[in-house]
């Protein structure tokens, strides 16, 4: 029998409604709205439709959406002063920098100058140490999402065996992290694992964060694994699809006649992230202006 399909799109919209309601609630007790800034420098085209699809969503939220777009020849200097204006404007609860940065700005710079209370991507070391070491802060959005994917499958993750292909800064590391925390037992691959596909069989949680098409095949799943795949890849062009499919990490076709369930791409993990932005944004905005919120209601 194939495995469920993990809807991460209806997830996310359920988690949507939620933040409107508590955003609508904050409005009434701060006297204001949450605020995200997303900075864009430069025209990339994928990070222009990001950056709208935050901003949109945000407004649809209730929220305050304050977009910054900037050159392509804008100055590391004047950048760092923009996030220093921010860092100290209080209608801004989060700040968001929108990567890849021009190659002439270095992009652990500007992380370090975001105010920890106001990272709501979690990609600030502070927020990362606080992640390994348990203390509240902020988590990177898109294993945030996957492991609130995860919950709402499969309860308790606890005694659970998990593996995390990747081991990036933004996914594969505080994945990691986040299973330990539900006390899985955790093991990272990367690129010089060996014997991979024995490795992947032994999981009963399965992350791939590898950005390879296709790669995990259905035959390295334990049969009754949950599978989430974060991976985006576009294919190369097709007469039967011009723009070029997109597909994730995970060979699905196969997997999910093995797997228990696992996450479609797109429509799985994807939708998560920006849902998961706007709930870090309402969670930094309460701490920010000390109104006391259950956290854990989103
Ligand atoms: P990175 O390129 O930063 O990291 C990829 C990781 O995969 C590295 O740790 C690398 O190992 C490992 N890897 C590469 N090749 C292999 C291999 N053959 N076997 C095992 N491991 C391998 O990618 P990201 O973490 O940023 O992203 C991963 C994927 O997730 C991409 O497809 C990206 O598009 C997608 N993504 C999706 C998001 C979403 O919203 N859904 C958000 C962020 C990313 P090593 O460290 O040894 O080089």
């Amino acid at each position: 029998m194939a495995g469920a399909v993990i809807d991460g799109k209806a997830f996310a919209e359920g988690l949507r409604a939620r933040i409107a309601v508590a955003a609508a609630q904050f409005e009434v007790h701060a006297g204001r709205k949450a605020g995200l800034a997303v900075v864009l420098v430069g025209e990339d085209p994928a990070s222009q439709v990001y950056v709208r699809s935050k901003g949109k969503q945000t407004v649809e939220c209730g929220m305050a959406s304050f977009e910054h777009r900037l050159s392509e020849d804008t100055s590391e200097h004047d950048l760092l002063a923009l996030i220093e204006k921010l860092n100290a404007d209080p209608a801004v609860d989060g700040i968001l920098v929108q990567l890849p940065l021009p190659g002439h700005i270095d992009e652990q710079n500007v992380i370090a100058t975001i105010s920890p209370d106001k990272d709501v991507d979690g990609f600030h070391v502070v927020n990362s140490g606080r992640l390994s070491v348990g203390l509240p802060g902020f988590v990177p959005c898109t294993p945030l999402g996957c492991l609130m994917l995860l919950k709402d499958k499969l309860g308790s993750l606890s005694g659970l065996d998990a593996v995390v292909i990747g081991r990036s800064n933004i996914v594969g590391k505080p994945m990691a992290q986040l299973l330990l925390a539900e006390s899985c037992t955790v093991t990272v691959a990367h690129s010089r694992t060996k014997d991979l596909p024995e490795v992947v069989r032994r999981a009963d949680i399965v992350v791939a964060a590898v950005g390879r098409a296709e790669m995990v095949k259905g035959e390295w799943i334990k049969p009754g694994a949950t599978v989430i795949d974060v991976g985006i890849n576009r294919l190369p062009p097709l007469e039967a699809s011009p723009k070029g499919r997109l597909v994730g990490d995970v060979d699905y076709a196969s997997a999910i006649q093995v797997a228990g369930a696992i996450t479609p791409v797109p429509g799985g993990v994807g939708p998560m992230t920006i849902a998961v932005l706007l709930r870090n944004t309402l969670v930094a905005a309460h701490r920010n202006a000390g109104v006391d919120f259950d956290e854990s209601s989103l």
